[in-house]
């Protein structure tokens, strides 16, 4: 079969690898000859962590990756909420690590005997057997299945579904950055204010991934950029954790708009789609990576057991949808409890923590 996968993020990379392991022999293409450059850290919950090692990756991530054993929530002022035993509740499925994204691009990439070719899509033109695919080079090329990997800008899903709706904005911007861990922080940690919060995780024995996030409304989001100063904004939610916010200023700050992608299909014809194009969303579950590898896992598995191409599209979309619509809805409720008045809330956590986080993440401890 040629396929052709158009993006090489983490999911186009994972997918090319998913599929080369099922002897498939895909062509991947990216815009950006940079794609694994940038990018802060990843927390890779146990779920994400079993798949990579479906693709054959797991003694090289946990060579390349930080350990997780614990998630505390705190309040705004440094005093604990909840800890969650994360080691223990991922037990039988997967350790938690963190990374930093341009590590896990690189691990997925050196599986990869092939270039990676810089160009974009420009026309994807389906005729009954094969789609004629128009690069922006002027080159083109006729495939049996165009996979698009391309992520949530508009590409491979604005030339396949033109009726389909974009990404909504869910209502915060947020900010990434790694930093020496300065505050000796071990565990997976947040602060939580009534309107922002401030995560660190880290990524190996000598760096922290920061993630502050900020409730603002879309007419207000152009009043912020990578360059915003974050210690006035996040002074009062920085307990223990205010340090890293002076070492910003010198580090790479990665500034973005959350979004949430849904989609009633994921597929059209010959052409289907994969990780953040299908399904992206903002990171209150840290599952964008994790759900990309899982979709890559399920299509290779779709496609090398069937020679029908729709019935194995549609199997993907009916295997893989319900999982990425429970994320959604669990992203949305844990936005939800995080804004809710402050007693409230950390009565919620203190409480309840327990029982939330079982209720989030216990779907995703089921095999894919
Ligand atoms: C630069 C970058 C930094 C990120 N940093 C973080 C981070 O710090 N923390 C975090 O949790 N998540 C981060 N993410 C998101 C996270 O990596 C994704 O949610 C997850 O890995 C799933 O990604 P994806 O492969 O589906 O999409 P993406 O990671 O968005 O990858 C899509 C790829 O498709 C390429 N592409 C787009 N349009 C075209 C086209 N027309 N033709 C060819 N190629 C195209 C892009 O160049 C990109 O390489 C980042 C994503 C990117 C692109």
């Amino acid at each position: 079969m040629r396929i052709l996968i158009v993006g090489a993020g983490i999911a186009g990379l994972a997918t090319h690898r998913a599929l080369s392991l099922r002897g498939f022999k895909p062509t991947i293409v990216d815009r950006n000859p940079g794609a694994g450059e940038g990018g802060a850290g990843l927390f890779l919950p146990g779920n994400s962590v079993r798949a990579l090692e479906q693709l054959g990756l797991l003694d090289a991530l946990l060579k390349h990756s930080h350990p997780i054993a614990r998630q505390r929530i705190c309040d705004e002022n440094g005093r604990l909420l909840h800890e969650i035993d994360t080691a223990e509740f991922w037990s039988a499925v997967g350790p938690c690590r963190g990374t930093r994204r341009s590590t896990l691009w690189q691990l997925l990439r050196d599986g990869i005997d092939t270039d990676l070719i810089t160009t974009s899509v420009e026309t994807i033109d389906e005729r009954d057997d094969h789609c004629r695919v128009r690069f922006d080079d002027g080159k083109s090329g006729e495939y049996d299945l165009v996979i698009g990997a391309d992520g949530v800008g508009f590409s491979v899903r604005r030339l396949t579904f033109p009726d389909c709706r974009g990404p909504d904005y869910v209502g915060n911007v947020c900010w990434r950055f790694i930093v020496h861990n300065i505050c000796g922080v071990a565990d997976w940690t947040v602060m939580l204010g009534r309107d922002r919060s401030l995560l660190c995780k880290p990524i190996s024995p000598s760096e922290l991934y920061v993630y502050a996030d900020l409730s603002v409304p879309k007419h207000e989001v152009s009043r912020y950029s990578a360059t915003t100063r974050l210690r006035p904004l996040f002074d009062g939610v920085a307990g223990p954790l205010q340090p890293v916010l002076r070492l910003a200023g010198s580090a790479d700050v990665h500034f973005a708009a959350l979004v949430r992608l849904r989609l009633d299909r994921w597929h059209r014809g010959r052409v289907v789609l994969v990780g953040d194009a299908a399904h992206a969303g903002p990171p209150s579950m840290a599952q964008g990576a994790g759900m990309a590898v899982e979709d890559a896992l399920v299509l290779a598995d779709e496609l090398a057991g069937r020679d029908d191409l729709t019935a194995a599209l549609a199997r993907f979309e009916a295997r893989r949808k319900p999982r990425a619509d429970w994320v959604h809805r669990q992203n949305a409720s844990r936005d939800r409890a995080r804004r809710l008045p402050r007693v409230v809330r950390n009565a919620l956590f203190r409480f309840g923590g327990a029982m939330l986080y079982r209720h989030s993440y216990a779907p995703l401890t089921d095999p894919v």
